[in-house]
């Protein structure tokens, strides 16, 4: 069975170079990556209505039965008309087929029908032009459900979708199900092949419920065991023993501007005890945005250098990097301590510079503290005496990044910090049993952010507050959500993600951009279009725009206007969302707030309200209807991330959590499409899965006792190449 599958594709009848090719496309090399090929919507067939009840130029289906023979006009150019009358019991739709000559014989008078299309309503005349057609008995009721493929050129849904019933007629017989059968039976899943034919056309919306249910714990399990098994050193002794007096320390607190909180102090402890043990720290600063992590980072780098170590921080973007190292390198510099910033942009020059200073014998010309990005892992980034590692926003790296990371600093200490609180089973499996400092006080004179929830009717007055607050020397964000150009055809689709058994309605659920939809994937047009707009209505401002598709040095020239303070409004993507830091902003402004998580918005909240102008966020709602509003609602009256996080993960599943995680790693490298689990709306879910994969993990950490799982993800390995080496 197994060599079937990964056959390649052109073992199909059907398939042959010219069709290999346009798979390829896809990402579609072997048989078993098309069975996986699920699809990315379904046309609502079984959403049969009478005539009368179709709103005019809605697509819907109809069932009909043909009244009239059919007659073949010919017009100019060689173009033909085939058209016919059918009616149902509210009234009669002409249909109408441009040069298809042959299906004549298709619609014998008195033929019924189930047609799927735009139906148009003049007067009580119904029309419709080449619709989808399927010949429709009692007896044998249709599926309701038609899947609709990613396509590209050279591939159509007819072709895609003949050459995956070709391969579930074989797969499906012989298929050997990978996940052991006592988890099976545990978690009431259905059969591997069953779910597969029926993700694929399925009996009802149900068998689709179920199907999806089963290959997102696949995907969640096999993600858990992927990143359980791989990149995780175990903390290891012989790490190096820093430990400095508290008469040190004083130095350290002597030259901040403000004393600790008390919950920053106890963090601080905790780090200082794991710190001056020769088993490597591993520990997990959490708290909400703003909490003041930073400086607790600061101190345990402090400790490091005092003990002639060194210590290393990094960020998942370089804007991030580059403000820690505004802020940390001078209040180092003052303390004797010597540093530097390394990131994308820092010159071939410049890191050659870094490279040899870092690993410097003389401590005299040692760099002590580097703080910068991705780009501290190149292999050219070594250390004379390492001695911690910190991480920023760790969850926003890759696992391959992660990998690398805890490989390089075998002997490190380990340090990460993060505001999102990740979900327990999740956390588990990222970082194994990491010690956890919770901080869960913010620092004194902390302002509030006052949160309103408005709608379109707000407009004047919000641009009155845009202007108010811009002319007292405030500055603006106006974060624009993601907008997806649907094209005609993707009218009336249900969402592959999108799920009967889920709270709200289907018209909720699909005003909401998916929760997984990556950040830097949105469409720029929105938040341009809304800068051009204000710009026009308000001519004399400084409005820039910010967003996903624009260059990484470009955005950071705009966010660094805005830092200094010559734009005064920004517009943006939600390419704002992770830690920067413009005290001076004092609104935050976001519009379709309905199509964000709610924990998307306290992170956006938080960019204001971070120094001492009265900060305010006002979410601009464009409907969603009462869910959209509830939920709206939790962000006026809570201003706690961990309990806003919750509400999302029960509200729109683990997909915010996940997609930072996968995204920025493996699931591009084609081994693993989180297609299913991402949007699947239960948490539980994923907390089962997890923890199934963590509890055969700990009893066989090589999958020795299961063969079939161990195949499995050596093949994702060996997709996603870079990762295990
Ligand atoms: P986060 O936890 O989100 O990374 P930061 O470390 O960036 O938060 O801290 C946010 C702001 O709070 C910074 O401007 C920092 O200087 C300030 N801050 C941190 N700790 C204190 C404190 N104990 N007292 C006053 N201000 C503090
Ligand atoms: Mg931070």
């Amino acid at each position: 069975m197994n060599t079937y599958l990964s056959a390649p594709i052109t073992t199909l009848s059907g398939v042959g170079e010219a069709r290999k090719k346009a798979y390829a496309r896809l990402d579609i090399h072997t048989v078993k990556d098309l069975l996986y090929h699920f699809p990315r919507a379904f046309e609502n067939r079984g959403d049969v209505r009478p005539l009368s009840d179709v709103r005019s130029g809605e697509k819907c289906a109809v069932v009909l039965t043909v009244s009239t023979e059919c007659r073949v006009a010919r017009v100019k150019r060689g173009m033909t008309l085939l058209k016919f009358r059918a009616f149902d019991d509210s009234g009669v739709c002409e249909i109408t087929f441009f040069n298809q000559d042959y299906l004549r014989s298709v619609f014998p008078l008195g033929s019924v029908f189930r047609f799927y299309g735009k139906v148009e309503q003049t007067g009580n005349r119904y029309t419709m032009t080449s619709p989808a057609y399927e010949p429709y008995t009692e007896i044998r009721p249709l599926p309701p459900l038609f899947p609709v493929y990613s396509l590209t050129e050279g591939l159509s849904q007819k072709i895609i979708s003949a050459n995956i019933a070709q391969v579930l007629s074989i797969a499906t017989a012989r298929m050997e199900d990978p996940l052991p059968e006592d988890i099976r039976t545990a978690e009431g899943l259905v059969t591997l092949p069953w779910a597969l034919k029926q993700i694929h056309t399925p009996d009802d919306y149900q068998s689709l419920h179920e199907a999806k249910r089963r290959l997102a714990f696949d995907e969640f399990f096999r993600f858990a065991l992927a990143l359980g098994t791989m990149g995780k050193t175990p903390r290891t002794t012989g790490a190096p023993i820093c430990a400095v007096p508290d008469t040190t320390m004083k130095e350290f607190y002597d030259a901040l501007p403000y004393e600790l909180t008390g919950a920053q102090a106890k963090a601080v402890a905790d780090i200082r005890r794991d710190m001056s043990c020769d088993t490597a720290m591993s520990r997990m600063l959490v708290g909400d945005v703003g909490c003041g992590k930073t400086v607790c980072a600061a101190a345990a780098m402090f400790v490091a250098v005092k003990s002639g170590r060194q210590a290393a921080l990094m960020a998942p973007t370089g804007i991030l990097a580059a403000q820690h190292a505004d802020d940390l390198l001078p209040f180092f510099a003052s303390m004797g301590i010597k540093g530097a910033l390394l990131t994308g942009h820092t010159t071939p020059a410049q890191k050659k510079k870094i490279y040899a200073a870092l690993t410097a014998v003389d401590p005299a010309e040692r760099l002590d503290v580097v703080i910068g990005t991705q780009a501290l892992l190149s292999e050219g980034v070594n250390f004379a005496a390492p001695g911690l590692v910190i991480t920023d926003e760790q969850h926003r790296f890759g696992v391959n990044q992660r990998a690398t990371l805890s490989e390089k600093n075998a002997h490190a200490h380990l340090l990460c910090m993060s505001a999102t609180p990740i979900p327990r089973s999740l956390a588990l499996v990222l970082y194994g049993d990491l010690d956890v400092s919770r901080i869960d006080e913010m620092p004194p004179g902390r302002q509030r952010v006052d949160t309103f929830v408005v709608d379109e009717s707000y407009r004047a007055r919000l641009d009155a507050f845009i202007r108010k607050n811009v002319g007292e020397g405030g500055q603006v964000y106006v974060v624009c959500p993601a907008v997806e150009e649907k094209s005609e055809d993707e009218e009336g689709l249900i969402p592959l993600w999108a799920d009967f058994g889920r709270e709200g309605s289907f018209g909720e659920q699909m005003a909401m951009t998916p929760p997984w939809e990556p950040s830097d994937q949105t469409d720029m047009k929105a938040a341009v279009q809304f800068a051009r707009d204000l710009s026009a209505r308000m001519p004399d401002l400084r409005v820039a725009y910010v967003h996903g598709k624009m260059k990484a040095a470009e955005k950071d020239q705009v966010m660094g206007d805005f830092a200094k303070g010559e734009v005064q409004v920004l517009v943006s993507t939600t390419v704002i969302e992770v830690g920067v830091n413009v005290p001076n902003a004092c609104l935050m402004i976001v519009e379709n707030a309905e199509r964000f998580g709610l924990s998307q918005l306290h992170q956006l909240r938080g960019r204001v309200g971070r120094g001492q102008r009265k900060s305010y966020c006002i979410l601009v709602r464009a409907g969603g209807g009462d869910t959209a509003k509830a939920r709206l609602e939790v962000m006026r009256t809570t201003y706690d991330g961990y309990r806003i996080a919750e509400q999302d993960l029960t509200q729109r599943g683990p997909g915010d959590f996940l997609a930072p995680v996968s995204g920025a790693g493996i699931r591009q490298s084609g081994g693993f499409r989180l297609q299913v689990a991402e949007g699947w709306p239960d948490a539980s879910l994923m907390d089962h899965a997890f923890n199934h994969a963590r509890a055969i993990l700990n009893e066989d950490p090589t999958l020795d006792k299961y063969p079939d799982l161990r195949e499995e993800l050596e093949s994702v390995f060996a997709m996603a190449g870079d990762i295990l080496n």
